[in-house]
This record gives structure tokens, sequence and C-alpha cells, in this order.
């Protein structure tokens, strides 16, 4: 029976058509194809290819390939298809997205270059007599037979080469080839060879526990739990090495490849053997290098890819591993459409490819923990330094205290903060201080007794709007006036606090004039290099103290730091947020976690107005265990995530009002025919009330089963007309709450 290709054609109408497939064309699903559409030429993806019956064969041929072969694999099609019924994105969206932009079109391509090849071997005779006659022929041709591979022209170097390559040319001797050459974004970087390590007990029954996985038809994924230091990375390793003998290949997720620099560094060393076989991916990479990673992944040349959230969609044919360091990390969230979460997705895809999927953190989110909870995973932990070193010992520092002690200005270091930094500085330790300011909004606190408002309603902070001077729950749409005085204290000093790195770094310079104190934040790396050059030269001992966000948090393996101070733990605490808590023990573990790596005892001194909060108590103490059981507690109470999913929808646009009456509409419709146990939201401003010169107003909805909230949600925004001003996006499993 004749073949016909159901084809996707790009473009934002999602229209499918079936084609015909000529019997020269070899068609297999995930091809990029050219077809007629109407009287013009289009291009597009192929789902399916079925067998049609020959009475309804009246349907157009497909033109031609544009591509030799698929660019997608039938999984990675199925995982396309998977984010369409989970998240609602329209497929042609996410095959865009599978596919990136220099991959599809036609405006990158191979690097190619003129090169040079032996044509026939020289006899030592006829070295002697180019020798005498040709300097420059004899050199070019002793290049060439020493390198015994073809060499680009231009690298040839020295004088007059194009003419000697033409003469050596004409002779027979040198025969010039088109050479396809790699784009490498780490060719100047040299990486030493690192032999593994022997595996201590609890890494060894990690490394058991996967590699039994990978031996299997059917594994379950394997949540690795150690704490900071545990040696996870050298688990990572070691599994990476059994999956490459296996015959399998190996997919590595990591938050921010630019925060992940060790991370790339240690699989380099220690495949040095192999780094040919190591692709990169990440946002940072120019066309030319993205088209030959990819491509280098796709042909199977390269075996681990290590990337950002994106490379979940690396054309890898049959992955056996993929590990997801860090994944509690926000970062794996996508915020554009398709608005995916990389750490789930690294679950289905295993799921589709019966491949092990590792998610490793010191701090594991409570979805993919309570996902152990209901044995949907399985749960390895380490709670031991892998080289022995301990846990910091932790800190807390009052600085409501401090704030009645220096009367009159905002105290930022606290005396005991300060003295220590001094002490460790005089030992030539280092120091790693922490603050994590955030941009917009924030909650009210008063400074003398560190009480924060919170809604009635919600458990979480009430977010202070300056515009209309009011406080907004930003879950519930509970609006208050703001008191003059603090409800808790009758203190009139309750007002918005807040200051960042820069200031800081100004009054660190003041209080440690003799210190070597460098800055880490988004505002100092812009520069390419500043990143990497700063933490080299921390690491050489040539800073004493690195202040720095969430950028300097996690990841990191400095043996010399002994000291990390986080100067405001509240700043997370009370973000408009109900993982706000949890947000914040992992950050303070996170951060506790760079201190006393080495052989030398570390210490962290965390300064709050909140001392007693749990985050920072159960943070304190290296107790997850119980930041768990009290935080799943609350979750379950006032129905949030894991116990529930959770959809936002936000309407923005530059006219106020309309955004505004967008949003009632949709709330309205979406509140006609409710599904059970749905609980909307109200609509309400989004903490970031403007953004880019547009208004934004958002509603949550909270629903036990994603596909629910999303096939409700999609359906009432597909029948209901906006304003063409108006711009609704929908977010499920959102993180970022406004
Ligand atoms: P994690 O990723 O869990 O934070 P790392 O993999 O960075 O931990 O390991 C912390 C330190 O312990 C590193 O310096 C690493 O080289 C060292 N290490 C890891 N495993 C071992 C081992 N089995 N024996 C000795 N040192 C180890
Ligand atoms: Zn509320």
């Amino acid at each position: 029976m004749p073949l016909a290709a159901s084809v996707l054609i790009d473009g934002p109408s999602e229209l499918v058509f079936d084609y015909a497939i000529p019997d020269h064309l070899k068609i297999l699903p995930g091809c990029r194809v050219r077809i007629p559409l109407r009287n013009r030429e289009a291009t597009g993806t192929v789902l399916r290819v079925q067998e049609v019956a020959q009475t309804e064969f009246d349907l157009r041929y497909l033109t031609s390939l544009v591509d030799p072969e698929p660019l997608i694999t039938p999984a990675l099609l199925k995982l396309a298809e998977w984010i369409t019924s989970y998240y609602g994105t329209p497929l042609e969206q996410v095959i865009r997205s599978i596919i990136p932009a220099s991959i599809r079109g036609e405006k990158t391509s191979a690097k190619i270059r003129k090169a040079a090849i032996l044509a026939k071997t020289p006899t030592e005779s006829d070295l002697a007599q180019l020798a005498k006659r040709a300097k420059r022929q004899h050199q070019i041709i002793t290049l060439l037979s020493i390198a015994a591979k073809p060499i680009p022209i231009t690298e040839l170097g020295g004088a007059s080469t194009s003419s000697s390559i033409k003469t050596l040319t004409e002779k027979g001797w040198v025969k010039v080839i088109n050479l396809e050459v790699r784009r490498d974004p780490d060719a100047n970087e040299t990486f030493l060879p690192t032999d593994p390590l022997t595996l201590n007990e609890e890494q060894g029954e990690a490394y058991k526990t996967i590699s039994k996985s990978l031996h299997s038809e059917n594994p379950k994924p394997i949540l690795l739990h150690g704490i900071t230091g545990s040696g996870k990375t050298e688990v990572y390793l070691q599994a990476t090495r059994t999956a490459l003998k296996l015959g399998k290949n190996v997919i590595i997720l990591v938050p921010e490849i630019s925060l992940a620099p060790q991370t790339v560094q240690r699989f380099k060393a220690r495949f040095h053997d192999l780094t040919d076989q190591i692709a990169i991916l990440h946002s940072n990479l120019s066309q030319g290098e993205r088209f030959d990673e990819w491509h280098r992944i796709r042909a199977g040349k390269a075996r681990i890819v290590i990337g950002a959230r994106s490379a979940i969609f690396a054309p890898v044919k049959d992955p056996g591993l993929i590990i997801v360091d860090e994944e509690h990390e926000p970062a794996y969230k996508q915020e554009n459409p398709p608005k995916y979460h990389a750490r789930d997705l690294a679950v289905v895809r295993c799921n589709l490819e019966k491949c092990t999927v590792v998610l490793g953190s010191a701090t594991p989110s409570l979805e993919t923990f309570q996902n152990t909870q209901l044995k949907k995973y399985q749960m390895v932990k380490m709670n031991e330094r892998a080289d022995g070193a301990s846990l910091p010992l932790t800190r807390v520092v009052d600085m409501r205290i401090e704030a009645k002690k220096h009367k009159g200005r905002d105290a930022i270091i606290s005396d005991i903060l300060r003295s220590s930094v001094e002490k460790r500085i005089e030992a030539n330790e280092q120091v790693i201080i922490f603050l994590n300011r955030r941009g917009f909004a924030r909650s009210l606190q008063c400074p003398p007794c560190g009480h924060v408002i919170e809604c009635n309603h919600c458990a979480i902070p009430l977010t202070y709007h300056r515009g209309d001077e009011r406080l907004v729950c930003h879950v519930c749409g509970f609006q208050s006036i703001v008191p003059r005085l603090c409800p808790n204290c009758q203190d009139p000093a309750i007002r918005f606090q807040g200051y960042g790195t820069e200031k800081a770094e100004t009054i660190l310079r003041k209080v440690f004039p003799s210190a070597k104190i460098a800055r880490l934040d988004t505002d100092t790396t812009r520069r390419k290099n500043t990143l990497r050059d700063t933490l080299r030269d921390f690491r050489a001992k040539k800073i004493n103290i690195l202040l720095g966000t969430q950028m300097i948090a996690k990841g990191l393996d400095f043996p010399n730091v002994t000291l990390v101070g986080v100067l405001n733990a509240d700043l997370s605490l009370y973000a408009p947020d109900f993982r706000a808590g949890e947000r914040t023990f992992q950050l303070l573990t996170q951060v506790a976690g760079r201190s006393g790596r080495g052989k030398m005892a570390g210490e962290v001194i965390i300064q709050t107005s909140t001392p007693h909060s749990p985050s920072i108590q159960f943070a304190r103490h290296h107790d997850f265990d119980g930041f768990v059981a009290q935080e799943l507690n609350i979750r379950q109470q006032f129905q949030y995530p894991p116990f529930t999913h959770l959809a936002l929808l936000l309407a923005r646009s530059s006219h106020e009002r309309r955004a505004e009456f967008t949003l009632q509409t949709l709330h309205r419709k979406l509140a006609e025919d409710l599904p059970d146990n749905v609980i909307l939201g109200d609509p309400i401003p989004s903490p970031l009330t403007k953004s880019h010169s547009q208004f934004r107003f958002q509603l949550l909805m909270r629903g036990p089963n994603a596909r629910v909230l999303s096939h409700h949600l999609n359906k009432i925004l597909r029948a209901t007309p906006t304003p063409e001003d108006v711009i609704v996006t929908a977010d499920l499993d959102a993180y970022d709450l406004g």
C-alpha cells in the first residue's frame, strides 16, 4: 500500500496535512520536509508515516527533504506530544523549542575549510631533493606527514603557502579537500586528567543503586539525597562511565552552565580519553557552536551531553542515564512558552526511553521528596562529607538586638560577623558573604521586633504596593491598608527596608579596609569572563572576601573558605510565595555548604530579624527531615504543591483597565463550570505590577490533577476572545508567582 506522511506545517496556525510520499524519498517521523501548501511551498515536520488505501489516494506529493535525516528522534517526538497534552502548549511551538533555530533554519551550516592532505608518501630521496630545491614545499610536506591528517591551509602558517600548495598539488604530492572543522566552545581550555576516587561506603551504595538501575529493563527514578560535599559529583562520574561501557549515552543537566564551570571541568578532566565525545549545550553558545554541538550529538559522535535545561531535548539516540544535578533549582523551570520544567521532563523522557534518571540534591524539592514517600521514586542518602570534613558550625545572629545597639543607622554587619571575618583573614583563610537581594515588591517588616505582616487566609506575607499604599496577598487577593504602627509592638518604625550587594560592598570596604574584596552578581558579571576570572582569583587566594548573590551560593568547592556570612536571611523568607520557606532553607543550606570543605573546620553566621523562623532553625541544624516534615504539613493544610498542582493565569497590557477587565472576564468564565476540587483564586495585581510598560494581573488555580487544570484553562482561553492589546498566558506548575 502507498505511504502518506502527516506533516505539521511550520507557523502559528498548527495545521496538520497528509501528503503522499514519492517512491524515491525515505521519510521517517521527525524528518523536516518541503511541501506544497495552496500555491506556495512550505516547510514542516513529519509527525507520522502511515499506509493509506489506494482509493483515498488523492493526496498531493511532498516535494523534498530539508535535511537528509530526521532532526528529532521518535522518543523526542513523543516527549513533544506529552508536553502538548500536559502543558497545553501547541505542538508546533514545542517542536520549535526542541529543534533550535540554528538547526532548523538554513542560515547556519557546518564550517568548511580548505585543507591539505598528503596524496602520496614521499621517499627519503624525494624529501632530500625537495629540501634542496624548495624549502617551503619541503616544510609543508614534512608537516603533513607528521600530522597524518588533513590540516586547514590557514593553519599551515608561514610565507607563500598558497603558491607552494598549488605547486605541490600540480605535482601530485598534495590534495586539497573540504574539511568540516568543529567550532569548539572550550577549544582554548586544557583539562588535567583525573582518576576515579575510591568510593566511600555511602557513595558505594549510591553507585550500586544507579548501576543496578542501568541494568534494569524498567528503571524507577532515583533521588540521590546527599549533603553538600558528600561527593555526589564523584558518583555521577562513575555512573556515567558505567553507562558508557554499556554502550549507552548520558545527559547531565545543571541549573545554569555559567554557574557550573567546576562540573564541566570535572567531567572533561575525568573523561580526558573521550573529550571529543563531550558536548556542551547552553544559551551562550554562538549559532555555529550550537550547530556543531547539536549535530555531533545527533550523529552519535558526542556521547556525554552537559547542559542547562534545554539540553533535556538533546537529540541523543539511546540515552541510558540522565542526571539532574541540584534538582531543586528553580532555574529548571522555563519561563517562556513552552513553560516546561526540565526536571519533570527528564523523568518523563526516562520513562519513554526506559532509561535511568538520577535527581541529585542536598536539599531536594518537596515535590521530589514526596514522590519518594509515595514510592514512585527510590531514594539513596549520603549523610557524610566525602573527604572526612564535618559540616560547619552555624550561628544565628539576631539583628533586632544589633539594631538597638547601633541606634540610628542600618546595622548591616553584626559585631560577631565582623570579628569572625577579621580572625579568618588574619589566619589567611577566606570568607564568602552572601546577600540575596530581590528586585521588587517586598514585605513589610518591623525592625525593632521583626514582625512581618501576613495574610489571614494564606500564611504568606502580604506584599507592599507602594503605588496605592496597600498590602495585598498574592495568593488569594486579600487586601489591607498599610498600618502606621506595628500590629505586634506598636512601634511606628515599621517600614519597608532593604539594601543590596552594592551597598553591602561599600560597607564591607569601610569595615575591612585592608581586605581584598570582590563582588559577584548580575551587575558585575555582564562582561563575559568576569565570573570565571573572579572565581579563579578567589581560588588562587588573591581575594579575601567574596561577596555575592545566589550566584555564589551553590556548587562551588573552595577548600580554603572557612567562614560564610549571610547578611539578611529574611529577604527570601518573606517573598510573597508559598515556597519562600523552602527556598530559604535550600539557600541557607547550600550557602552554608560552601564553608569548611577542606581540612579546616568551617563556620557559618546567619544574620536575621526572625531568628526563630523554622527555615532558619532547621537550616542551622542541618535538619532536612525536620524541615520537610513541618513544611509538608503546612502545604497539605493549605493545599499547596506537592499536594496540588497550580496554574497561574496572567493578563498584561499597557492599558491597565483592559488587562484587569480581561482577567476578570476569564475569572468569571472559569468559575462558571469549575471542575470539582479546583480552587480558583481571585484576580489580583501581580507582585510585579508593571513591567516593560505593561500592567499585570493574575490569578491562581489549584487542583489535584494538572491535566484537569490545563485542559479547563485552555478550553476557556480558546473560547474567550481577548482584546488585541492584552496578552494572556498560562503557566502550569508555576514557580514564579509573578
Ligand atoms: P557534592 O557534589 O556532593 O557537593 P563533591 O562531589 O563536590 O560533593 O565532593 C566534595 C569533595 O570531596 C570534593 O573535593 C571531592 O573531590 C571530594 N571527594 C569526593 N568523593 C571522594 C572520595 N571517595 N574520597 C575522597 N575525596 C572525595
Ligand atoms: Zn491570602
